[in-house]
């Protein structure tokens, strides 16, 4: 571990003090010193602000929405309306009063949304959807529905598998030019691999299907670790999880940019949506907004790829997907802060058990991923900004013991 810290000067010194009063925010975190929370792509930890809003919403506003005229319905429906608002303003909308926001379960069900209400409108007989096979599960399976869907109705849409390419750690971006044509209608992408950990090229995406294609991006992997900005991706349909953001379980949203194709029909008013979920999303952006996705980012990153730097000197491990890159100019894509690993003798189920009886909570399996994915398992390490330097190495103290 000492030859890790020679060879990857940490770029985030300025950081720590900043980093250590972020951390002290998270109760479940301070309340076990002795354990490593490692698997923020599952999900993460809440902070104190993202907690007390849950409990000063049940205890001061909790009504149902879009209905009723007394006081706890009216804030509860501006609460629900505000945070529209707040997510379009946490993604950079540069139109927000074109846009929508959908508020689901997560990304799975948003992504569900979107292949069910929106995508039919979109198909006619003969075009092309572009879906990433190696993508998560959640992110292949519905667009393969709304296939098999409009085709019992006698609309053929031909599905263009977009494969992913582990040099690079990116989406092989010359068979998506290959494969990109005039019937190209729509592309499924992730901005962050969920394993491979690579911060995904979607310009490069825009570039081969041009400026009409719809492109609807998986952010359950980059909403609330890096800035995400619509305006700048040039995307269609935005869909994160909000518990992966720090807000509570069983929220998520999809931004929808109405000004291309058909209007998107959210489900509106016809359901009690899940107010003190989307109370909890509202506190947790304002969270991530204090604390500057940037920092969040260069945190994460930094910690990765001290993780990275230390395996490759055991070689008793494989990491999978892209390479670590600190430099601007690197020919890879940069990891953000997933590492996924193997150990070329022991298996992956029983690495995770070995972690965590020395405290790590790591994700060891095949991880949801999609048909052309990784066959055997694996063991995922994913941080946030609650994890620090301390941890990595600590993990990697442990890994190097099991060599
Ligand atoms: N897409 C990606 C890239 C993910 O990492 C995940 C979660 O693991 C999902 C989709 C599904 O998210 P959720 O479980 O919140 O629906």
């Amino acid at each position: 571990v000492s030859r890790t810290d020679a060879q990857v000067p940490l770029p985030v010194e300025d950081l720590a003090d900043w980093q250590r009063a972020l951390r002290a925010q998270f109760p479940i975190i301070t309340a076990h010193p002795e354990q490593s929370y490692l698997d923020s792509a599952a999900t993460a930890q809440k902070p104190q602000a993202v907690l007390d809003a849950v409990h000063t919403y049940l205890t001061t506003t909790n009504a149902n929405a879009g209905r009723g005229t007394y006081t706890w319905a009216n804030r509860t429906t501006t609460l629900v309306e505000q945070t529209r608002g707040r997510v379009k303003l946490f993604l950079a909308d540069p139109a927000p009063e074109r846009s929508a926001v959908h508020f689901t379960s997560g990304t799975t069900e948003g992504l569900r949304t979107v292949a069910r209400d929106w995508l039919p409108g979109l198909l006619a007989d003969g075009d092309e959807i572009v879906v990433p096979v190696a993508d998560h599960e959640a992110n292949i399976a519905p667009w393969l529905e709304t296939q098999r869907q409009l085709a019992r109705q006698g609309v053929h849409v031909h599905v263009r598998p977009m494969p992913y390419q582990a040099a690079s750690g990116d989406y092989d971006h010359t068979a998506l030019a290959e494969l990109a044509g005039p019937r190209t209608r729509f592309v499924a992408a992730s901005h962050v691999h969920h394993v491979y950990g690579g911060n995904m090229n979607i310009h490069r995406i825009r570039r081969a299907v041009g400026p009409d294609a719809v492109i609807c991006l998986d952010a359950a992997q980059s909403v609330g670790h890096l800035p995400v900005s619509v305006a700048d991706l040039d995307v269609d349909f935005v869909v994160f999880s909000g518990h992966k953001a720090m807000a509570l379980p069983g929220t998520g949203a999809v931004w929808a940019r109405q000004s291309r194709g058909p209007a998107f029909t959210p489900g509106g008013w016809s359901g009690t949506p899940n107010t003190v979920g989307i109370a909890s999303l509202a506190a947790a952006l304002d969270w991530l907004d204090a604390a500057g996705a940037d920092r969040i980012e260069r945190w994460t990153v930094a910690l990765a790829a001290r993780l990275t730097e230390g395996l490759r000197h055991l070689d008793a491990y494989e990491i999978l997907g892209c390479q670590s890159s600190l430099a601007a100019d690197s020919p890879v894509q940069r990891r953000q802060g997933i590492v996924t690993l193997r150990h070329r003798a022991i298996d992956s189920g029983d690495l995770g058990f070995i972690l965590f009886s020395h405290g790590f909570m790591v994700r060891s399996d095949q991880h949801c991923q999609g048909r052309a994915g990784e066959s055997t398992g694996s063991v995922r390490v994913s941080l946030h900004v609650y994890n620090t330097v301390e941890e990595v190495d600590r993990l990697l103290g442990v890994l190097a013991t099991l060599g």
